[in-house]
């Protein structure tokens, strides 16, 4: 047990210890190692997470392949029933969830439950998998014969998440999986876990079968033996491009299928024709929510033609306006970074922008709440261009650069040639333009006047370029598809056909 560990033990320190979830139950880690986990918004260290060590990863993959046995027998009627069960807790417990997120996380309390929201969508997706796994039939496809398709689950399947989405982006993952019939062992960010075992708890709590689902809390360890453990089917990771890459390529050396998804660098077009109050306010919302720690945030504006000047000055009236603080006050509307580090970094990038040229129009660390708290207040970049690091680099933080070119085009290639495609957004009332753009662009998800269009349930989640490894968008029929595989059956019947009376009334379990 660790320093920290022990005095906590002790009664010495008020830290909650954060354990595994494995088959059923909370699970204390014994590997000697342990991370802290602070409430952001105060600078407190509140809480120490145990780092899984191989054995304790090996132990949670055994208990899942166990319950795999059973839980591919259950029938489709009661996975549904109890997708459905838990829906119903989830959506009753919100606000509890949204607490601890924006404890450890830091995002204001709306924010919070709007990211419950967006994952219930998915396990209300979820809900449909009688539907959603119904194969095709071909009857008579050769003379007596009958042809049919059916898509069976994987086995053992992990997540790995990160820290933006404690809640939502597992839901993305084990809402799917479990449904179509996988287990499951979630590796949740070491910085706020404990939105993990809530969530392990109430799928418990909603009937959910021991060693369905399982956590293991952890770093790099716990990943790569995650990565190369012979009884994991396949790997969902969402997290930072260069360990999308890396869990990938080691995934899928190992055989593994893998959906890696990365960062990103969302660019918003305006055009001169566009409302500019409409496009700034969407700037300002989609730059500055959750403090930019949005893989879907709205990171840096092209301002195309005359609309620069006009637009700079309507996102800098709105500044002075964004109330900054704890997340737990209800009239907050932004909250601090992760980490101290983290806001550190994110604060360098503003001596960064003005060394490299740019303009600095609002520096966020002259104001910024007081207090030990992770705060950087709203930051603002102008004249940007593409060489500078302040654009090259995904910041992941409340500062929103802007760019001046003079044409459509040069916009346009701007965004195609950044080496991210996860998200971006064009604001004009061309309809044409606007058709234009969506057939040209080269990223996943496109706004039209809409600046984080992040898919509903029942489409797909997924970047283009560094922002996806892998061939398989995440959740919607694409993460129907990641978690089953297909059969197809060719089937002759001697004849006469085997049969027998039954009067009883046809039962769906
Ligand atoms: P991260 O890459 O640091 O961590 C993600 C996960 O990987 C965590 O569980 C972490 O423990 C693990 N990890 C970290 N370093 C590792 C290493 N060296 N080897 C193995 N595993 C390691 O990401 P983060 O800081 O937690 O999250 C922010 C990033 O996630 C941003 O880049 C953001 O754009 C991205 N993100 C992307 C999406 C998307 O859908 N594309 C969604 C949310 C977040």
């Amino acid at each position: 047990m660790t320093e920290v560990l022990e005095q906590q033990k002790a009664g010495e320190i008020g830290v909650t210890r954060i354990s595994h979830w494995i088959g059923g139950r909370s699970v204390p880690g014994e590997s000697g190692r342990s991370g802290p986990v602070y409430n952001p918004a105060t600078g407190q260290h509140t809480g120490e997470v145990d780092l899984a060590s191989v054995a304790e990863v090996d132990a949670a993959v055994a208990a899942a392949k166990e319950a795999f046995e059973s839980w591919r027998r259950v029938s489709l009627a009661k996975r549904a029933e109890l997708m459905f069960n838990i829906r119903e807790l989830v959506h009753d417990r919100r606000e509890e969830v949204a607490k601890i997120l924006t404890s450890e996380h830091g995002k204001v309390l709306s924010d919070a439950l709007g990211e419950v929201t967006r994952g219930l969508e998915v396990i209300e997706f979820a809900c449909g998998i009688p539907t959603l796994l119904k194969g095709g039939f071909s009857e008579q496809a050769s003379t007596g014969i009958d042809v049919y398709s059916i898509r069976q689950p994987l086995g053992v399947v992990a997540g790995i998440t990160p820290f933006n989405f404690p809640a939502m982006v597992p839901m993305w993952m084990w809402a799917p999986a479990i449904a179509c019939g996988n287990t499951f062992v979630l590796k949740p960010s070491e910085k706020d876990p404990s939105a993990s075992i809530w969530v392990a708890e109430l799928l418990k709590e909603a009937g959910l079968p021991d060693g369905v689902f399982n956590v293991v809390q952890g770093d790099k360890t716990a990943v790569d033996r995650v990565l190369e453990h012979p009884d994991i089917a396949a790997v969902s990771f969402v997290g930072s491009t260069p360990i999308a890459r890396y869990v990938y390529e080691t995934g899928t050396e190992a055989g593994k299928r893998v959906q890696a998804l990365g960062g990103a660098k969302n660019h918003m077009v305006v055009l001169p024709d566009a409302d500019v109050d409409m496009a700034a306010d969407a700037a300002v919302s989609a730059a500055y929510g959750s403090a930019g720690e949005r893989c879907m945030a709205v990171s840096h504006v092209v301002a195309v033609g005359d609309v620069a000047d006009r637009l700079v000055a309507a996102i800098q009236e709105r500044l002075p306006k964004i109330k900054v603080g704890n997340g737990l006050e209800p009239d907050v509307e932004m909250g601090p970074l992760v980490t101290r580090e983290h806001r550190d970094k994110v604060a360098s990038y503003l001596d960064t922008g003005r060394e490299q040229g740019a303009k600095v129009v609002a520096d966020g660390r002259e104001t910024a709440p007081d207090g030990n708290g992770f705060f950087l207040g709203v930051s603002l970049i102008d004249d940007v261009t593409t060489e500078m690091d302040v654009y090259k680099d995904e910041i992941f933080g409340p500062v929103l650069s802007v760019s001046r070119v003079d044409t459509y085009d040069e916009a346009l290639r701007m965004v195609n040639e950044n080496q991210y495609g996860n998200g971006t957004a064009i604001f004009t009332r061309d309809g044409g333009v606007a058709r234009q753009f969506q057939f040209d662009v080269q990223a996943g998800m496109v706004g039209i006047n809409v600046p984080i269009p992040v898919p509903v349930a029942y489409y797909s989640f997924g970047g283009w370029k560094a922002s996806l490894f892998g061939d398989s968008h995440i959740y919607g029929p694409e993460g129907i598809n990641f978690y089953t595989r297909g059969k197809v059956v060719t089937s002759r019947w001697p004849d006469p056909a085997t049969s027998k009376v039954d009067l009883g009334f046809p039962q769906t379990r």
